[in-house]
């Protein structure tokens, strides 16, 4: 029989084993504060040291990469690559690029895949990697070389049937075509399926693009409707001003709902009228500039705030899709006071424990990342298979496969959480629908 202290002890002993890695301890606290009543009701997963297990990833990979920059100078960044689980199916997951990337970062965004990939339903395996490269003011030319030194090292692990990487924050489709192009080159291999979020041009998939923000969308619509509410009328905000939040608010419209702010690292727009998003896509995506742009070509009364965070705008339904840690309990208590009813979040763990505590405490839904930023990863399975394929789906085919892809895991969570006693509690729905899919297959493979 498995106790709470058992729990405890196992948890502490991961931690321990582990340290110094803060957001990977926090992913793996709240994993284990969700699954006693699984393990509970499956004294095998004990006995199998299952949990134990999933907290130890399979591999990971650190390397040197070493790039000559603009002015000729040799450059040394550190990459990663954490081949977390591969019950499911081969490792999946994004390749991050940014300066706050360190091996505790990967962990915690890997042990976050697995269950996410569960979640889909779809035959993918968890991983993250990245690097502490700062893609911010980088020329064209420099990022490319940086892409293809990093897959120098990369190429060796991965592979259409071992470990599919993907975009995430600072990879998008033009780092994923130089990556994909020097994979080539090293491999003399077309391996389309060892890379997702290609260009259309060349093997990537409808809707990759928007998959995640659209999802987000998707499912916090799933959730207002689950408790009698909707998107009509309702003012949302959203953090960031990236692919995830450019897609969600797009989505968000399309639903009926009234997208007030969003923001950048440098502050946030407030426009009452309804963002303009193709607005926010020119000067982001296009133009790759800063958001306080926005009001000076706007045709709306929109404002920049410099400096702060949005979460001191009111709104009905808020959607975090920035990064770690960005919603804090200062932010959480605002949000409450001013009447929220929804969060669901588009990137990964941006609500910190005491905020989501605060949430839980006042009965606010709230959609975690693993469930509510899952199409994103669910798209690139989709990508894996129409390469696999040879094939190439329309936009309307593919966006009905994310949605009742989101549909499905609203629902997986929803009645999860009910069938073990907590209703409305997404958390633990999450959590224990993803971990018992993994556990499963893991269980049948015996001790590897
Ligand atoms: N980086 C995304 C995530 O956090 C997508 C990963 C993928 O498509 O493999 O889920």
């Amino acid at each position: 029989m498995t106790t709470n202290n058992d729990l405890v002890e196992l948890k502490n002993r991961v931690i321990e084993r582990s340290p110094a890695e803060q957001e990977f301890h926090q992913a793996v606290e709240t994993i284990f504060d969700t699954l006693e009543p699984v393990i509970r009701k499956h004294p095998d997963y004990a006995q199998a040291k299952l949990l134990e297990r999933i907290c130890e990833p399979e591999r990971q990979i650190i390397f040197r990469v070493p790039w000559v920059d603009d002015q000729g100078y040799v450059q040394i960044n550190r990459g990663y690559r954490v081949e977390f689980n591969s019950a499911l199916g081969p490792y999946k997951g994004g390749l991050r690029f940014h300066p706050s990337v360190t091996l505790g970062v990967v962990k915690f965004l890997g042990f976050e895949q697995i269950f996410k990939n569960s979640l889909t339903g779809l035959p993918i395996g968890g991983g993250k990697g990245g690097a502490d490269f700062d893609p911010k003011d980088k020329s064209d030319n420099e990022i490319m070389h940086f892409c293809q030194s990093f897959m120098t090292e990369l190429h060796r692990h991965i592979g259409e049937y071992t470990d599919v990487p993907a975009g995430d924050i600072g990879v998008g489709t033009r780092e994923i075509g130089y990556l994909f192009g020097q994979y080539k080159r090293l491999t003399n291999r077309y391996e389309s399926g060892v890379l997702t979020g290609k260009g259309l041009y060349w093997g990537g998939a409808r809707v990759r693009t928007e998959a995640t923000g659209y999802g987000t969308a998707y499912f916090v619509n799933e959730m207002l409707s689950a408790h009698g509410n909707g998107l009509d009328d309702r003012d949302v905000v959203v953090s960031g001003s990236g692919n995830v939040a450019i897609y969600a608010m797009k989505k968000i419209q399309e639903l009926g709902g009234r997208v007030i702010a969003c923001s950048d690292s440098s502050g946030y727009i407030h426009d009452s009228a309804g963002i303009d998003v193709e607005l926010i896509k020119q000067i982001k995506e296009v133009e790759r500039g800063r958001i306080s742009e926005y009001p000076k070509r706007s045709h709306h009364n929109a404002t920049f705030v410099p400096g702060r965070a949005v979460w001191e705008v009111p709104c009905h339904v808020a959607l975090p899709c920035a990064t770690q840690n960005e919603l804090d309990a200062h932010a959480a208590k605002n949000l409450i006071k001013n009447d929220v009813i929804a969060v669901a979040e588009g990137a990964n763990m941006p609500c910190t424990p005491e905020a989501v505590e605060l949430f839980r405490d006042a009965g606010i839904l709230f959609g975690p990342g693993k469930a509510a930023n899952a199409g994103g990863v669910a798209t690139s399975a989709l990508e894996m298979q129409q390469n696999a394929s040879r094939d190439s789906w329309t936009f309307e085919y593919s966006e009905s496969r994310l949605k009742e892809i989101m549909t499905n895991i609203h629902a997986n969570c929803y009645e999860t959480a009910e069938e073990y006693g907590r209703p409305g509690d997404y958390i633990s729905g999450a959590n224990i629908a993803g971990f018992t899919r993994v556990a499963e297959a893991m269980l049948a493979f015996g001790v590897i």
